[in-house]
C-alpha cells in the first residue's frame, strides 16, 4: 500500500484568491488594457498606505529603481554607495546609467547596509573606491582633474529580507553632505521604521511586485515620492519619454516603456486591499518556523530590531553555524524535496562586478559570510503549519545525519 502523496512545498506562493481573478477577468471585458483607470486606483492605494504625495507604477522594481537613478541625476561616473548584499537589481541600475556603485559592508545581524560603514565612505570615499573600473570610456569624457577629490552623489540602501536599513544615521549623513536617499524597499512592503513606513524614509522609496513579494501583480513596481518634479520625469520616462503636453508622436525626454498593464494594476489594488491580511498570514509563518528552529543548536533564526516597528516578513532566511556544511545541508534537503536557495550570492562577487570592477573575495567579509551561512527556506502566507514542521523535521534530520 501506498501512503498519499502530500503535494510539494513550494519555495514560494502568491496569495489569490476570486476577488483577484474576478478583478482580471473584469478588465479583460473593457477595450482599456493600458493606461487607464486601474493604474491610478493601484497607486492611489500607496498614496493612501504611506503618505507618499505620487506614485507611480511601473512594470518592474528595477525598473522603478532605474527611474529613480535617472530623476536623482545620477549618470556615468558618479558615485553612489549602496550595499553588497542585495538582490542585483540594487546595483545593475546604476551601471545602467554608468555610475560606479561604491560598495560598503553591511550589519551581521540584519544583513542591512552599516550606517556607520556609510559615513565613512561619505567622508573618505577613497578607501572604498573598486579597484579599477573608475575610467570607464563614458566617465573619462569627464573632469580632467583626476585627483579632484570626489564626493558620492547618493545613498541607496536596501531593505533586506523585508526590514527597514537602520536609516536615521544615513539620512543624517545624507543631510550633512547634500546626498539623495534612493530607499530600495522592494523586500519591505508594510514595514515600518521607528513607526514610518519603509520605502518613505528616503528621497524615494521602490516597491516590487514579483510573485514571491508579500503583494503581487505578476510584474510590476512602484516608486513612491514627494518630489514634484521628479515625479513628472519619472511618468515620462515610463511611457517613452512623453512629457505632459505631448502628443503621442512626440517624445521631450528619451523614455522607456516602463508602464504597468491594466490587467496587473487590477490584480495589485485587490492584493492592497488585503495587505493587512496578506502580512498578518506571513508573520504567522515565520513564528511556526521561529518557535520550531530556535530549538536547534546551530541553526540561527531572523534578527528583528527594536527600531522595526513592523517587520514585513518577505523571506525567511536562516544562518547555519560555520561548523555546518550549508551546501551539503541544502542538497540532502533538496533531495527530501524541500526547496531551498542560497540567499544572497554577493553582488561583489558576480562574473561582471568582479571582470568590470577587480572586486575579490575578502572584499566584503560580513556579505561574503552571510552569503555563506544563509539559506532561504520554503516561505509564503498560504503556507500551513503542518508544513513549516516537514521543512523543520527536514532540517533536524538532515542535521543528525550530517
Ligand atoms: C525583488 C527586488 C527588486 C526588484 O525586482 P523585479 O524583479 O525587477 O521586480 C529589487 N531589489 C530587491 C532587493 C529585490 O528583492
Amino acid at each position: 500500500m501506498t501512503l498519499p502523496q502530500q503535494p510539494p512545498i513550494p519555495m514560494s506562493s502568491p496569495d489569490l484568491t476570486e476577488a483577484e481573478r474576478q478583478a482580471v477577468a473584469e478588465v479583460l471585458n473593457t477595450p482599456i488594457l493600458s493606461m487607464g483607470r486601474h493604474v491610478r486606483a493601484f497607486e492611489q492605494a500607496f498614496c493612501d498606505l504611506t503618505g507618499a504625495k505620487h506614485a507611480i507604477a511601473v512594470n518592474s522594481g528595477t525598473a522603478g529603481l532605474h527611474l529613480c537613478v535617472r530623476a536623482a541625476g545620477i549618470g556615468a561616473g558618479d558615485l553612489v554607495i549602496t550595499t553588497p548584499f542585495s538582490f542585483v537589481a540594487s546595483t545593475n541600475v546604476l551601471l545602467f546609467e554608468n555610475a560606479i556603485p561604491v560598495f560598503v559592508d553591511v550589519d551581521p545581524r540584519t544583513g542591512n547596509i552599516d550606517p556607520e560603514l556609510v559615513k565613512d565612505a561619505v567622508e573618505n570615499i577613497e578607501k572604498y573606491l573598486p579597484r579599477r573600473g573608475m575610467d570607464s570610456d563614458v566617465s573619462r569624457h569627464r573632469a580632467p582633474d583626476v585627483k579632484r577629490r570626489r564626493t558620492p552623489k547618493a545613498i541607496l540602501p536596501v531593505d533586506v529580507f523585508g526590514q527597514p536599513a537602520d536609516m536615521d544615521p544615513i539620512l543624517a549623513v545624507a543631510e550633512e553632505y547634500g546626498l539623495t536617499v534612493i530607499e530600495d524597499s522592494c523586500e519591505a512592503l508594510g514595514a515600518a521604521y521607528k513607526g514610518r513606513p519603509a520605502g518613505r524614509l528616503g528621497d524615494f522609496g521602490i516597491f516590487a511586485f514579483y510573485p514571491n513579494k508579500q503583494i503581487t501583480t505578476g510584474e510590476g513596481g512602484l516608486i513612491v515620492t514627494d518630489d514634484d518634479r521628479a515625479a513628472d520625469l519619472m511618468r515620462a520616462l515610463r511611457n517613452q519619454g512623453r512629457a505632459p503636453g505631448d502628443t503621442w508622436l512626440q517624445h521631450t525626454h528619451l523614455g522607456y516603456n516602463y508602464r504597468l498593464d491594466e490587467m496587473s494594476a487590477a490584480l495589485g489594488a485587490v492584493q492592497m486591499s488585503r495587505l493587512g491580511e496578506l502580512l498578518a498570514k506571513r508573520e504567522q509563518v515565520a513564528a511556526w518556523y521561529e518557535a520550531r528552529l530556535s530549538e536547534i543548536p546551530g541553526v540561527e533564526t531572523p534578527v528583528v530590531e527594536p527600531f522595526t516597528t513592523r517587520m514585513s516578513w518577505f523571506v525567511y532566511v536562516v544562518r547555519f553555524d560555520p561548523s555546518i556544511d550549508r551546501d551539503d545541508l541544502a542538497r540532502r534537503l533538496t533531495a527530501l524535496g524541500i526547496p531551498v536557495r542560497p540567499y544572497f550570492a554577493p553582488i561583489h562577487l558576480q562574473p561582471y562586478m568582479v571582470e568590470r570592477f577587480g572586486c575579490q573575495p575578502g572584499d566584503f567579509p560580513v556579505t561574503e559570510d552571510l552569503g555563506r551561512r544563509g539559506l532561504a527556506l520554503p516561505f509564503s502566507g498560504v503556507m500551513h503549519e503542518e508544513q513549516v514542521e516537514t521543512v523543520c523535521q527536514a532540517i533536524r534530520e538532515s542535521l543528525q545525519n550530517a
